[in-house]
């Protein structure tokens, strides 16, 4: 069914009809200034010589599905989706990828002969940083901190890569139950042991020694905390554990705790360029895969973010 455009105009910070001949593209969050997106962008444009804007949009809270259609009406070509709309994008695209309705969210839409798509590219973005960094996701014992729409968004990928077990460790045990509930099915299909816990029980359990793959999927780093105690820490880092924060740009209390136990440790910069890749070749086509560079991209960011290092 297409999508029920508005056909009178509302101001938009970027307006796809001020571009004419360019294809217009944004990210749409709240905050979103510090939105790492539209340099990742444009150097995947300039890899794959493709002519297009990316600019940044933020509606205010509540106001996403008026802003989202007036972009698409006024031309604009794709979306990418960050916090805290990817649910409002869920509910808004005509069309979903099975991935974006198992997660729940959308963090790419699309408009194709006026109807919008969604997708969500989070999980493929995670797995192949994961695989970049050398790290076996088969056969491994993995836990996920967080119950959001980050975590909804990994955990399907993250099955597929058929790990031994995944343990979903949340603050709320509620929201932990739901995401077992909802992705039971596709653990079973794939033979893997999917159990939840709340973060404060984690260690307690004789198959929680032997984890080894940490990710957090909480926001907890973005206000510098971490969501396990130090105690915690002790319990689950071996020195032999990996730990991933998705938060990145900075050694968060988490990554650190986990230094702190001998454990190699990454932030998330690696899964947001690797995110924003499937969503470039979702828009501008799959043929343009062999030229796009993200672990390039990934490198200059980083040493971006060296030079800015106090
Ligand atoms: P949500 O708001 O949907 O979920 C937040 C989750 O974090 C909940 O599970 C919440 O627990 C938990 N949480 C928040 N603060 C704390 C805390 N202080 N201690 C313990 N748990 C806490 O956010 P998202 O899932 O969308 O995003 C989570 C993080 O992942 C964000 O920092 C985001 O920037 C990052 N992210 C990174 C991406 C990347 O490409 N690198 C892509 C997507 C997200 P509870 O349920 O108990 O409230």
């Amino acid at each position: 069914m297409p999508s029920n455009l508005p056909t009178h105009p509302i101001a938009l910070p970027i307006n796809p009809a001020d571009f004419s001949g360019v294809d217009v593209y944004a990210v749409v969050g709240n905050p979103i200034a510090h939105s790492k997106s539209p340099a990742i962008h444009r150097r995947f444009a300039e890899q794959t010589a493709q002519a297009m804007h990316y600019g940044t949009v933020m509606p205010e809270l509540g106001a996403f599905a008026t802003v989202a259609k007036a972009f698409f009406a006024a031309g604009g070509k794709g979306m990418n989706v960050t916090v805290p709309f990817k649910l409002d994008a869920q509910a808004l695209a005509d069309i979903l990828t099975p991935r974006a309705a198992l997660a729940g969210a959308v963090n790419t839409l699309w408009q194709h002969d006026g109807v919008l798509h969604g997708d969500n590219t989070d999980g493929a973005g995670l797995v192949r940083d994961l695989q970049a960094q050398a790290i076996a996701l088969s056969n491994a014992s993995i836990c996920i901190l967080g119950a959001g729409g980050a975590a909804r968004g990994v955990l399907g990928p993250l099955l597929e890569q058929k790990p031994k077990s995944i343990v979903i460790a949340n603050r709320s045990i509620e929201k932990a139950q739901e995401l077992q509930t909802a992705f039971q099915g596709l653990a079973d299909t794939h033979g893997v042991l999917l159990t939840v816990c709340p973060v404060d029980a984690l260690g307690s359990q004789s198959s929680h020694a032997a984890i080894e793959i940490i990710i957090n999927a909480t926001a907890a780093g973005l206000s510098n905390d971490s969501p396990i105690s130090d105690a915690i820490a002790k319990r689950i880092f071996r020195p032999t554990a990996f730990a991933y924060d998705m938060v990145y740009g900075k050694v968060t209390h988490f990554m650190q705790q986990a230094i702190n136990r001998g454990c190699r440790v990454s932030d998330g910069l690696g899964m947001l360029v690797e995110q924003a890749a499937d969503a470039f070749l979702l828009w501008r086509g799959s043929s343009l895969t062999t030229q796009l560079d993200a672990r390039a991209v990934l490198d200059e960011l980083r040493q971006e973010l060296a030079a800015k290092a106090p």
